[in-house]
């Protein structure tokens, strides 16, 4: 379980039943806590330099309310994100929240998970008769933070509820064991974020092992949950295609039977401009590929451009992935590829 060196307090979260139980689980073990006006401006994190101000601030915890009335949108998983949380302990050095979340992401979360809830139904009735997705995992892995809020226990059992509408979170982490007890109706689908054993052991810092990832993965397809994984960021660098070869080849192995109904995401290494300098300030001697002319530049929907592979690689890259996809997983169904 996450346990953070300092929390943040809204004044405003303390009005709710979480905010105060939060407040006096925190005072109880030590953990010293301040009052921040703002939960998007947060001051007094330590760190004399840019590195330590990034770990300083993984280990820093902010507790507020979640204001805004609108939902991002969150193209190709969902119709849109369910605002949860921010950031994660982790520390991938290609984190993809590394372009909004800047140089000190630290972890927040929200008292006022019923109101968010709320929003999403207003959502889901606006666009009867369809169903409406609902992605909890777009700025953030919320799974370190669940033993602290319950938020998504509670959002799985919102969405069990509700004919049109459906969850999915994505994560690395594996503090899942309250999620087997929620009734999840399998309107929730987890997909657990997977990659070769060289990519973790070099870019994904205080993150789970790869077969830890699958054990959680195996519990909770137990549990009668649809799960998936995401395959993310895929490097086209070195031995790439036995390097997943490989992976696949263990993935299957860890099923003695094939979960039904198993999706994959395969999703391509891509930067922008205010991503590469974030984490080359962080990580100065990263082996990441960064060099812009070796990539295509694109615009992505939120109006910033990234560099993405070329479409020759990428045509390359479909054609194997999706081969790996379906000589281990014949029934795997691929969501999408990108
Ligand atoms: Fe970023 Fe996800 Fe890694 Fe956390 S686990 S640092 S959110 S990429």
């Amino acid at each position: 379980m996450f346990i953070p060196k300092r929390v943040y307090f809204e004044p405003e979260a303390l009005d709710y039943p979480l905010g105060q139980e939060l407040k006096q689980r925190f005072s109880g073990m030590g953990i010293p806590i301040r009052l921040t006006g703002s939960h998007n401006r947060v001051t007094g994190i330590p760190g004399k330099t840019v590195a330590e101000g990034y770990r300083e601030a993984k280990s820093t915890l902010v507790v507020g309310v979640r204001r805004g009335k609108d939902f991002q949108s969150c193209k190709p998983s969902a119709h849109f994100q369910l605002p949860l949380a921010t950031s994660c302990p982790g520390m991938c050095e290609y984190c993809y929240l590394a372009t909004t979340l800047g140089k000190k992401p630290y972890l927040r979360i929200y008292v006022n998970i019923d109101e968010i809830l709320a929003r999403a139904a207003e959502y889901i009735s606006q666009h009867m008769p369809d169903i409406t997705v609902f992605e909890g995992g777009a700025t953030s892995d919320p799974v370190p933070v669940e033993p602290l809020t319950g938020s998504l226990r509670k959002a799985v059992e919102f969405f069990s509820s509700q004919p049109n509408g459906r969850f999915r979170f994505a994560t690395k982490f594996t503090d899942i064991g309250g999620l087997c007890k929620a009734e999840h109706n399998n309107h929730t689908r987890v997909r657990f974020s997977i990659n070769t054993e060289e990519i973790i052991r070099r870019y994904e810092h205080r993150t789970p092992s790869l077969k830890e990832r699958i054990k959680a993965a195996q519990k909770l397809w137990e549990c009668g949950y649809p799960i998936g994984f995401l395959v993310a960021p895929i490097f086209l660098e070195g031995e790439w295609r036995q390097e997943y070869g490989q992976l696949f080849a263990q993935l299957r192995q860890e099923f003695s039977q094939l979960p039904k109904d198993l999706t994959f995401e395969l999703i391509t290494h891509r930067f922008t401009a205010r991503a590469k300098n974030n984490l080359l300030a962080l990580f100065p001697n990263t082996s990441l590929p960064l060099n812009e002319k070796e990539r295509q530049f694109k615009f992505g929907q939120f109006g910033y451009g990234k560099y993405v592979y070329e479409k020759n690689a990428m045509d390359e890259l479909r054609r194997d992935m999706t081969g790996l996809v379906h000589q281990y997983f014949p029934e795997g169904k691929i969501d999408y590829l990108v």
